[in-house]
């Protein structure tokens, strides 16, 4: 049977606009190209685990209008049950305005819109759908009351919770203690850990985390992989594969999907860890978000080559 996963987050339109420079305040930059596509992490990380086999059932808020009901048809055409997007009839569907110049550089502005009203009640109204998965997945681009009942309706039905804490942000230790796995990157670990620069090494930024009571963290470390710490004393690296990135822009997202999808099918977090960092190397090898996030031949022929 495939794995049941269920995401509550967000879904965003990104308006891409590519140019020689990014615009100063009060100046207007012409010659760039313009690039509409799917995004939000909520929404990238239902579309990783998807395209993996999981059956995935995603909880967000879109707004009345057209860029919802794309946003909506682009989950439904990957297979992703969106029965519990609600629309909202007062706020728009959230939008990124996404520059990003000759370099690479880029500077976002995020509306959150219609994903800053996603309510408890929206996830109370998911309540069936979150205890019978196999895997609740959490990220931090809707409200913090959302994401706490969402996690607190899976902890008392002893469904496995996954928080992606992304955009970083102070958490409270109600939170972390219903968190099974945490998925930091280095960022966001030393923020939620709050330790002092100078004491901030890896291993004392997760043994504060994992005093506040989260089981499991692994944090994402790029191309060199992720590191496995645990409240059981364990400590894994788990190496990143090695290939041709052209673009990191979702290989967080293909990470955490992809490591709900592994620890929903088995238990070993080592092997969903390396399944998920194949995930994220072969997302970091072709340009955008959505289009690059694997399906499972792709993968299971990466992890087959062992490099
Ligand atoms: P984020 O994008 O959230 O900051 P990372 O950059 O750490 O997260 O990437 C997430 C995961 O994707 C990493 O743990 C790694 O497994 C994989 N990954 C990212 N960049 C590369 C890369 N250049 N080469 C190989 N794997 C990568």
């Amino acid at each position: 049977m495939s794995p049941r996963i269920v995401v509550v987050g967000s879904s965003n339109t990104d308006m891409v606009v590519r140019l020689p420079r990014i615009p100063e305040a009060g100046e207007t930059v012409l010659g760039g190209s313009f690039l509409r596509a799917d995004g939000g992490k909520g929404a990238n990380q239902a579309v990783a685990a998807a395209r993996l086999g999981a059956e995935v059932t995603f909880v967000g808020r879109v707004g009345a209008d057209e860029l919802g009901e794309r946003a909506v048809a682009g989950l439904r055409d990957e297979g992703i049950d969106v029965s519990h997007v609600s629309r909202d009839e007062k706020e728009p569907s959230g939008v990124a305005l996404i520059f990003v110049d000759e370099r690479g550089e880029n500077a976002i502005a995020v509306a959150p819109g219609a994903n800053a009203a996603l309510s408890e009640d929206d996830v109370e109204r998911a309540g069936g759908a979150i205890e019978t998965a196999d895997v609740l997945l959490l990220q931090l681009e809707t409200p913090l009351p959302t994401v706490e009942r969402a996690a607190a309706v899976a902890a008392a039905a002893g469904v496995t919770v996954i928080l992606n804490p992304a955009p970083a942000q102070p958490l409270p230790d109600s939170l972390l203690y219903r968190v099974d796995v945490l998925t930091p990157n280095e960022g966001e670990a030393r923020l939620l850990a709050a330790l002092p620069g100078d004491d901030a090494t890896r291993e004392a930024t997760a043994g504060r985390l994992l005093e506040r009571g989260v089981r499991r963290i692994v944090v994402t470390l790029g191309a060199a992989g992720a590191l496995v710490i645990t409240r059981a004393g364990e400590e894994q690296l788990v190496e990143g594969f090695s290939v041709d990135a052209v673009d990191t822009t979702a290989a967080g997202d293909a990470f955490s999907g992809a490591l709900a999808v592994a620890l929903a099918e088995g238990p070993s977090l080592a092997e969903a860890v390396r399944f998920a960092c194949a995930a994220g190397a072969v997302a970091a090898t072709a340009r955008g978000a959505r289009p690059s996030l694997p399906r499972r031949e792709r993968l299971e022929l990466l992890l087959a080559s062992g490099r």
